[in-house]
C-alpha cells in the first residue's frame, strides 16, 4: 500500500530531522549526537573549543560560549528542543529562549542544580535525606571555624558553583588546613562557599533516573562508583549490594528527582552507610560518567534515552542485557605527545582482549593531566569474569578497586 507524500512529510516535520541544539561540547555530548543520529534527530553543539569532542560527531557546531547570551540565542534560532551536557551554562539566556524552543530539563532546574548550596537546600526543605551542609557565611577564616565547630573535622569545604571532577572542593583535616583549603578554591569562590560535614560512606553508589515529557520515569540499577582524587575512575554494575539497599537507592534517587521539573535523564550520587542509610551527595541534570556502560550495557544508553526524553519520544528500557559490567575511565597523563601515546596505547590495549571489551576515544586536542580522554567498558554474563578482564587490561587498570 503507498502512503500519499503528504502524509509521508507531515511525519517526517513531527518525528524526524527534528533539531536538538545542545549547550556544551564533551564527550558526553559526542555520545549523545551517536544516538540522537540513530533516532533520525538532527543535533547542533555549542561550545566555545573548535572541532570539541561533541562537535564532531554532530551535524553541526557553533563555535561559541554556552555562558553567553547572543550564543545561546543563534542556537535556539535553529533548534526545536534545548538541552545540556553541562550544567554551568547562562540560564538567564536559557530562558529568553523559551518561547522559540522546548528546553529539557527546564531552566528552573538546571537554576537550582548548578548551585550546589542551593541543591542542597532545595532537596532538605523537600525531605531528602542528605548529610548535614552550611553556608560558609563569612567567606573566609571564620566561617569555616563555625563550620567546624558544628561538625568537627575533617570537614568538606566546597564551592557552590562550577564544581567538577573534585575541583571546587578540599578536604579540611584540621584548623591548620583552613587557609589552605580557601586559597586553593579561589578560582571557584565568586560564587560562595559552603562546608559539608565529612561523611563516613562505605561505598558510592549512582542512580540514572530518566522521565519522558509525558512524565513517565524510569530509572537504572544502582551502580556503585570508585574516585581517585575525586575524579570517578571506575564504575561496576550493578552494584554489588543486596536487593534491598539497590531498592533503597532507587528509591531515593527517584524521589529527589521527583523535586524537579523538565525532562531528560539525571544522575544521582549517593553515599552508602555501614548502617544501610542512603544519603545523597548530588544530582547533575544530564547523561553522567556513571551512566557510560549503559552503551554496551542496557537494553537503552542513557545517551538515547536522555535523547528520547527530551524528544518527547517513549522512553526504552533501562534494565541491562547483560549480567555484569565495568568501566574505567581513561585520564590523560600530561601534554607532551609522548603522553598522548601512552594514553592511546592504554585505551587501545583493551583492543587485544577476547572478552567484550569497548573503548570510546573522546577526541580532545590534548590529554593533559587529569582529564578524561576516553573510557573502556566490559561487560560479560558474570562479574568474576568482567573483574578478570579488567586486570588483564594491565597496571594501570588492574589497580582499580574491583
Ligand atoms: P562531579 O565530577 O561528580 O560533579 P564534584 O566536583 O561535584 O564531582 P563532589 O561529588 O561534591 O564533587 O565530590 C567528589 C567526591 O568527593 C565524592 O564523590 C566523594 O568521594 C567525596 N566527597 C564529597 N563530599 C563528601 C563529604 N561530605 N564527605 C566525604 N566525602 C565526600
Ligand atoms: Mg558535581
Ligand atoms: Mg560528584
Amino acid at each position: 500500500m503507498s502512503t500519499s507524500p503528504s502524509v509521508i512529510s507531515a511525519s517526517r516535520q513531527s518525528v524526524l530531522q527534528r533539531t536538538l541544539g545542545v549547550l556544551g561540547g564533551g564527550q558526553l555530548g559526542r555520545m549523545m549526537a551517536d544516538a540522537a543520529h540513530r533516532l533520525g534527530v538532527r543535533i547542533v553543539v555549542l561550545d566555545p573549543t573548535p572541532n570539541s569532542p561533541a562537535g564532531q560527531a554532530a551535524d553541526k557546531q557553533i563555535v561559541g560560549d554556552f555562558k553567553n547570551a547572543e550564543c545561546i540565542a543563534e542556537l535556539a534560532a535553529e533548534c526545536d528542543v534545548l538541552t545540556v551536557e553541562i550544567e554551568h551554562v547562562n540560564v538567564d539566556a536559557l530562558e529568553a529562549s523559551a518561547a522559540k524552543c522546548s528546553i529539557q530539563p527546564s531552566p528552573a532546574t538546571i537554576r537550582i542544580i548548578q548551585n550546589k548550596f542551593v541543591q542542597k537546600q532545595h532537596l532538605h526543605a523537600r525531605g531528602i535525606a542528605l548529610g548535614e551542609f552550611a553556608e560558609v557565611v563569612a567567606g573566609g577564616r571564620q566561617g569555616v571555624m563555625d563550620a567546624a565547630a558544628r561538625f568537627g573535622y575533617p570537614l568538606m569545604l566546597k564551592a557552590k558553583c562550577l564544581a567538577y571532577d573534585g575541583r571546587g572542593n578540599a578536604v579540611v583535616k584540621s584548623e591548620q588546613d583552613i587557609d589552605a583549603a580557601i586559597a586553593s578554591l579561589s578560582g571557584a569562590a565568586a560564587g560562595g562557599l559552603y562546608a559539608e560535614k565529612w561523611v563516613p560512606f562505605t561505598r558510592e553508589l549512582a542512580v540514572m533516573v530518566a522521565r519522558g515529557l509525558d512524565g513517565k520515569v524510569v530509572s537504572y540499577p544502582a551502580v556503585e562508583t570508585f574516585q581517585r582524587n575525586s575524579i570517578c575512575h571506575t564504575v561496576v554494575a550493578p552494584a554489588q549490594i543486596s536487593g534491598e539497599i539497590l531498592a533503597r537507592a532507587a528509591a531515593v534517587a527517584e524521589a529527589a528527582i521527583a523535586t524537579f521539573d523538565g525532562a531528560g535523564i539525571f544522575g544521582v550520587e549517593l553515599f552508602l552507610l555501614a548502617d544501610g542509610t542512603v544519603l545523597l551527595n548530588e544530582i547533575a541534570p544530564r547523561p553522567h560518567n556513571s551512566g557510560h556502560y549503559t552503551i554496551e550495557a542496557c537494553h537503552t544508553s542513557q545517551f538515547e534515552q536522555h535523547i528520547r526524553a527530551v524528544m518527547g519520544l517513549p522512553l526504552g528500557s533501562p534494565a541491562m542485557r547483560v549480567g555484569a559490567s565495568v568501566m574505567v575511565n581513561v585520564l590523560g597523563s600530561g601534554s607532551s605527545d609522548q603522553d598522548f601515546d601512552n594514553t592511546w596505547a592504554l585505551c587501545s590495549s583493551s583492543l587485544s582482549l577476547p572478552s567484550s571489551t569497548s573503548i570510546h576515544w573522546y577526541g580532545k586536542e590534548g590529554v593533559r593531566n587529569g582529564r578524561k580522554v576516553g573510557h573502556v567498558t566490559i561487560t560479560g554474563p558474570f562479574m568474576p569474569d568482567v573483574q578478570a578482564a579488567l586486570r588483564a587490561l594491565g597496571p594501570s587498570f588492574a589497580d582499580s578497586p574491583v
